[in-house]
């Protein structure tokens, strides 16, 4: 078969963080000379209505008639807040949702497009079972890191080999990986975790069964222990960075990202007027929402370091009797130093001239947008993947260091200014600098033709026409 007659079918739940690496390699397999359907769920395209993103994604599927995009129902009515209903909707997705997809399938077949694979992203298991049915081979791209990928994958094979996680004190030391302290852990799996998001993840590697390839959201250079002590036991093909083209040098494509909410572009005009390297940059992804008292530390952090600062601080995160969630008068006894944003394009700013750190909770995407722009961290991680991916940037990746929060989880104002000076002006600033902008070199050489993360996909195109033939 030649690579024009493949078509391949990506699914993918329509989170921020999970629809955009999905498209940027429905995108890269298009680039490939491959016909690619992104599915995802109804619901999605109703809370995205108003986006111009969304917009301009369709303006881009009605011209690019290699890229087709398809929406399945999760079996639940599309007012439903989903968020609050977490558990009927976890429920719903493998029983119905599965079906709904199943019969997508069945419908696209009959109007003569087949699939010679399924790629689905590492929250949707039950797609696994939809490809056997239909006996279509299958792959799993994880969307987190190799090393995330590891961790759970030898918890879910090998528990007994754990320490409990209960004590504090326990540590672990995996192949590839540095040691884990508890604070360090992903806490899916962790004892405090919620059953519902535990089950995901059991069904997830439970699914790998039924998987052909694993595809992972990363590059071989920035993960290379990991993923070789992977090798015998499930082996990785790194394919990424899947961040925005504009990132890695590549030509931008209008369809590369897809926002929850309209961008804030007056930022960057603003970003133009500051010096070079002075901008403090925050923001916390699309799901964090910090608490009062630490927008207050941070604020009062920031004050007193007297640098620029562009924070992004979503709707849900600001408090009515606040001005941006912020104290009150805290903009006007900053002088104007600082910017309030509710929502920005994040890949314009880290790639700007004005940045000088990142405060950032480290989910899998802006970490990788950190490494692809070469832009220093200061890690104020949360939950789910994010501690492990702090102590990658602090300890692997060396382009970081990490805030450390007292028992109640809060970070004080002296820890904020302590991360901020130590990673703009303390004794290991240049070198953090240095590595942070040697890994932007690498995350370059991953994805241009012949580097490792090309190679991978062609690799991966190859075995696909092979099981097709
Ligand atoms: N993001 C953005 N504008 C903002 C804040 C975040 O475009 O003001 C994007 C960011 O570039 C990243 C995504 O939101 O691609 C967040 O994904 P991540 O995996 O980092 O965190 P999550 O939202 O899943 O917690």
């Amino acid at each position: 078969m030649a690579v024009e007659g493949v078509h391949v079918l990506l699914v993918t739940l329509p989170f921020q963080g999970h629809i955009n690496p999905m498209l940027r390699f429905a995108k890269r397999l298009v680039s490939k000379g491959l016909h690619v359907t992104l599915a995802t769920l109804e619901v999605f395209s109703q809370t995205l209505s108003n986006a111009k993103s969304y917009t301009n994604l369709n303006t881009q599927v009605d011209e690019t008639p290699e890229l087709h995009l398809e929406f399945f129902s999760d079996g639940l009515h599309l007012d439903l807040d989903r968020n609050k209903h977490l558990d009927l909707t976890l429920q719903s997705l493998p029983l119905l949702g599965s079906k709904n997809l199943s019969n997508l399938i069945t419908n696209l077949a009959a109007n003569g497009r087949t699939f010679s694979c399924i790629i689905y992203q590492i929250f949707v298991p039950w797609v696994a079972d939809v490809a056997a049915d239909h006996g279509i081979p299958c792959a799993m791209l994880c969307i987190q890191g190799s090393s995330l990928f590891s961790i759970y994958h030898r918890y879910h094979n090998d528990f007994e080999a754990f320490p409990p996680f209960d004590n504090p004190n326990n540590a672990l030391q995996l192949p590839g990986l540095p040691l884990l302290e508890v604070k360090d852990l992903p806490t899916f799996i962790l004892p405090s975790c919620p059953q519902h998001f535990k089950n995901v993840l059991s069904d997830s590697f439970r699914s790998l069964e039924k998987v052909n390839w694993v595809l992972v959201n990363s590059f071989y250079e920035l993960e290379a222990d990991v993923v070789k002590s992977m090798a015998l036991l499930k082996p990785l093909l790194p394919i990424g960075p899947l961040v925005p083209s504009s990132l890695i040098g590549k030509e931008e494509v209008i369809m590369d990202r897809l926002d929850m909410w309209n961008s804030d572009d007056s930022c960057l005009e603003w970003l133009d007027k500051k010096p070079n390297s002075s901008v403090v940059y925050l923001a916390f992804g699309s799901l964090t929402v910090l608490a009062k008292k630490q927008i207050e530390n941070i604020a009062m952090a920031l004050k007193k370091s007297k640098r620029p600062f562009l924070w992004v601080i979503k709707s849900g995160e600001r408090d009515s009797d606040k001005e941006n969630g912020l104290p009150v008068g805290f903009m006007e006894e900053t002088n104007g130093t600082g910017l309030v944003v509710s929502w920005c394009n994040q890949e314009k700013v880290l790639m700007h001239g004005a940045l000088a750190c990142f405060v950032s909770h480290c989910g899998w995407n802006s970490t990788l947008e950190a490494v692809a722009a070469g832009v220093p961290v200061i890690a104020f991680p949360e939950w789910t993947d994010q501690p492990t991916n702090a102590k990658l940037l602090v300890d692997v990746f060396k382009m970081g260091v990490r805030m450390r929060p007292q028992e109640d989880g809060v970070v004080t104002k002296e820890e904020v200014e302590r991360c901020i000076f130590e990673v703009t002006e303390g004794l290991r600033a240049t070198e953090i600098k240095e590595r942070a902008a040697e890994l932007k070199d690498a995350a370059r050489k991953a994805v241009a033709d012949g580097g490792s993360s090309d190679g991978n996909v062609d690799y991966f195109i190859s075995q696909i026409i092979e099981q097709s033939s």
